[in-house]
């Protein structure tokens, strides 16, 4: 349950330099207000596969992905660990934390902090009465949209039609967000990686399933 992990209050709570040591030298300089922030969350990051990908293509921007399964997470962790031991200097930019993200994404995130949100293969909770617990929703958009800032992207895929149908739908529907064009997903590398990167969105790729994307731009709200 959620009291096996702790929670932070507020964002500036949580201890970054403990997932991000070669960024945040002194706890000193955590204190300041130059202290880089995470720009990149990976919602429902599973094994990792996306983060790992990511880290080297932004060397230079912390990402964090969010992991509900405790063991899951602690596997995210030694796999970091383990590719930071054998290549120094690299990974330092991504880390993992175990929390629910439906819950308490405000707590970590402040307004406008992220330029990048990914939601790959999310569970998708086929009964109409657990729609509700789909990561995606109206309701959740909305502190996806305080966490993005103007111009930051929610990327999305699942090999579940309806599910993708539900997702665009959400997003279509949401006045703080709109949909990016094709051709610019297309030509877009980090849209590349997401049905490439993921251990789930390998294994779909592997039994040759369809996936369904959509990629949602945060902008103002229109008059
Ligand atoms: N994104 C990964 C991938 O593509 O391989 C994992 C996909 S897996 C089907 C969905 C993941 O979301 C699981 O690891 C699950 O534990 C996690 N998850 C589900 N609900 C969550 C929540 N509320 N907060 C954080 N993680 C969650």
């Amino acid at each position: 349950s959620d009291s096996h992990f702790p929670i932070p209050i507020r964002p500036s709570d949580v201890d970054y330099a403990q997932h991000f040591p070669s960024f945040f030298p002194s706890t000193a300089a955590a204190a300041t207000a130059t202290a880089p922030k995470i720009r990149f969350a990976d919602i429902g990051c599973g094994f990792g596969g996306l983060l790992v990908k990511l880290s080297t293509m932004f060397p230079t921007t912390l990402m964090i992905g969010m992991e509900l399964r405790d063991k899951v997470t602690e596997y995210v962790k030694e796999r970091i660990l383990a590719l930071r031991a054998s290549n120094p200097g690299q990974y330092e930019n991504i880390s993992v934390v175990r929390t629910n993200s439906m819950k308490y994404l405000p707590n970590y995130f402040e307004k406008g902090q992220l330029s990048k949100m990914f939601f790959l293969f999310p569970d998708p909770h086929f009964k109409e009465k657990n729609h509700r617990r789909r990561v995606i929703s109206r309701h959740l958009l909305d502190e996806y949209a305080y966490a993005l800032e103007l111009g930051g992207v929610i990327y999305t895929i699942t090999d579940v039609e309806e599910l993708g149908e539900w997702m665009r739908s959400c997003m279509e529907e949401h006045p703080l967000f709109e949909a990016v064009p094709e051709e610019e997903v297309d030509e877009d590398p980090v849209a590349a990686l997401l049905c490439s990167a993921t251990e789930e969105g390998q294994k779909v790729a592997r039994n040759g399933g369809e996936t369904y994307r959509a990629v949602y731009r945060r902008v103002m709200q229109s008059e």
